[in-house]
């Protein structure tokens, strides 16, 4: 589904991303993990258009979207859901949500999918007339994700859903990107959590200053001695 070959990403003369390659296939959950700084961040944003690379292409099904607007993305099916949940404070959690389908014309169809969030995340259809910015650390992330498939995405990245979170909600966060992931929806997971983000993910790859250094299955990387060593914990 999404195929990034020989990616470099500058910030001035800061060479953030130096030449990572990775794929994404179509129903996985790959996840990216590394510490502050590593580039996981910018990754993403240069995925969904909002960062341009200074080396490399993008691939999604087939074709080269390395030149394509952000806009242009989503609506070939690319969402993204930023780090800090950034939702529209001041607009209910409702108008939040119709935004996320603000290039689809088919009404009915938006009609059902706002009907399938609210189902996904009952709190939001009770706050739906309250301002977003009302809302707790928890609740703006699901009204963020929520946001994100309102657009219908083939592929849903996601930075750092976890973040901020308290243990519980942590557990429910996750639970509900894999049950994202088991409707059909394909995922990519940038996460400072590398325990549960391994644990739910298909593939993971590791990244240090701006380079990939491991990569493989979920299951691997949790009883790599090296991801243990440096980001597990032990
Ligand atoms: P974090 O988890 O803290 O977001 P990350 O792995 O996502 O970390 P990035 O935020 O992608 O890392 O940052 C990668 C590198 O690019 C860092 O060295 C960072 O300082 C640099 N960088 C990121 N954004 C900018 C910017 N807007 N201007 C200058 N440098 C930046």
């Amino acid at each position: 589904m999404l195929e990034i070959k020989n990616l470099h990403v500058h910030f001035g003369v800061i060479h953030a991303i130096k030449g990572i390659s990775l794929t994404v296939n179509d129903g996985e959950i790959v996840t990216l993990i590394g510490a502050n700084g590593a580039g996981k961040t910018t990754t993403l944003r240069t995925i969904s258009g909002l960062k341009k690379p200074t080396e490399g292409a993008i691939i999604f099904d087939g074709k080269d979207i390395t030149n394509l607007t952000a806009q242009e993305r989503v609506a070939l099916g690319i969402s993204h859901v930023p780090e800090g949940r950034r939702v529209f404070s001041s607009m209910t959690v409702l108008e939040n949500l119709e935004l996320g389908a603000y290039l689809r014309k088919d009404k009915d169809g938006i009609a059902r999918d706002l009907e399938m969030v609210f189902e996904r995340f009952p709190i939001l259809a009770k706050r739906k007339k309250q301002a977003a910015g009302t809302l707790s650390g928890g609740e703006q992330q699901m009204l963020a994700m929520g946001r994100a498939l309102m657009s219908r995405p083939k592929l849903l990245c996601l930075d750092e859903p976890s973040m901020g979170l308290a243990p519980l909600l942590v557990q429910e966060i996750f639970d509900i990107i894999k049950d994202i992931n088991e409707k059909g929806t394909t995922v990519l997971l940038v996460e400072q959590n590398a325990n549960m983000a391994l644990q739910i993910a298909h593939r993971a790859y590791v990244m240090e200053t701006g380079k990939i250094t491991l990569s493989g299955t979920g299951k691997e990387l949790l009883q790599s001695d090296e991801v243990k060593k440096a980001y597990l914990g032990g």
